[in-house]
C-alpha cells in the first residue's frame, strides 16, 4: 500500500506550527512516499489565514527539502484556497507566476463568516442545504483541482443540528459531483474527521459512493495534518473505502496534472 498524502499543513498556514523538515522526517519514518504541502491560502480580508502565506519562502523551503529528500520521498507543491469562486481574477493574478502541482478548493466560510459562527443560530438541517450551495458555486466557478473535504460542515454541526443526512442533501449532491465530473475537479477523502469525535472520513462512505456511481475517477487522499505526527493517518481505512467503492486507482498531481496511481 503506497501512501500519497495530499492534504498537509506546515507552518506556512496561520494554523500550524509544523516545520516542513519535520513533516518530510515524520513521512519518511511512516513509509510514505509522495506528500502535497496544501498551505491555506485566501485573498478576503476577513479570514484568518489572510496575509500568512509568504510564497517566496514556501517554495524555497519546498526546494531544499527536495533536495534534502530526494531519494526517499516525493514532495510537491500545493495550497488549499478558501472560497476561490470569489475573487477569481484576483487569485489567477497572485498564482500565476508559481509553479503549483495542485491546488485544493474549501468552502470555509459563508456570509464572510466562519462555519463555526454560520452554525450559531441554525436550528435545521438546512444549513447543511446553504453549505453545500455554496460549494455548488465552488465547483462552477473556480479553477481548482479537489475538492476538499466536501461535507466539512458536519464537524462543527455534528454537537447541534447533528450530522449531514444523506438522502436530504442527495439532489445538491448528486448537482456537486455532476459538476465536478464535467470540470474535471475531482475529491478527496480527508481522514481527519477519523481522528475526531465524529469518527468518520469528510466526505462520508455515502457520497464517496454515489461519486463513483455518478461516473467520478479523480479522488486524492489526505490526511490535513498541521502536525508531523499525523501525516499519512487512517490511510488504511481510506484506502479499503476507496476499494469498496470501487476505485481502482488513487491519485497524485504534477503540474496540476492528474496521475492515477494502482493504490492497492
Ligand atoms: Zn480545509
Ligand atoms: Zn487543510
Amino acid at each position: 500500500m503506497d501512501i500519497i498524502d495530499f492534504h498537509i499543513h506546515s507552518n506556512h498556514s496561520f494554523d500550524s506550527n509544523a516545520g516542513m523538515e519535520d513533516v518530510c522526517e515524520a513521512a519518511i519514518l511512516k513509509g510514505v512516499k509522495e506528500i502535497c504541502f496544501t498551505e491555506h491560502f485566501s485573498l478576503n480580508p476577513v479570514v484568518p489565514t489572510y496575509g500568512h502565506m509568504n510564497f517566496e519562502s514556501y517554495f524555497k523551503e519546498i526546494e531544499n527539502c527536495r533536495k534534502k529528500y530526494e531519494s526517499q520521498l516525493m514532495i510537491k507543491a500545493g495550497i488549499e484556497i478558501c472560497e476561490p469562486h470569489q475573487r477569481i481574477e484576483e487569485y489567477k493574478e497572485q498564482l500565476k507566476s508559481f509553479e503549483f502541482d495542485f491546488i485544493l478548493g474549501s468552502v470555509h466560510n459563508i456570509d464572510q463568516k466562519k462555519l463555526r459562527i454560520f452554525l450559531e443560530n441554525k436550528k435545521s438541517t438546512s444549513a447543511y442545504g446553504e453549505f453545500f450551495a455554496e460549494v455548488y458555486q465552488m465547483i462552477c466557478l473556480a479553477d481548482i483541482d479537489i475538492i476538499a473535504h466536501l461535507d466539512l460542515l458536519k464537524r462543527y454541526a455534528f454537537n447541534s443540528i447533528g450530522n449531514l443526512n444523506f438522502k436530504e442533501c442527495k439532489e445538491q449532491l448528486v448537482a456537486i459531483l455532476e459538476k465536478a465530473i464535467a470540470r474535471n475537479i475531482g475529491i478527496e477523502i480527508n481522514t481527519s474527521g477519523l481522528r475526531g469525535k465524529i469518527n468518520e472520513s469528510l466526505p462520508s462512505y455515502e457520497i464517496l459512493k454515489l461519486y463513483k456511481d455518478l461516473g467520478g475517477e479523480i479522488l486524492t487522499i489526505g490526511s490535513d495534518a498541521h502536525t508531523p505526527e499525523t501525516v499519512g493517518s487512517h490511510f488504511e481505512e481510506a484506502l479499503q473505502m476507496a476499494k469498496e467503492c470501487g476505485f481502482n486507482y488513487i491519485y497524485s498531481f504534477k503540474q496540476r496534472t492528474p496521475i492515477a496511481i494502482s493504490a492497492y
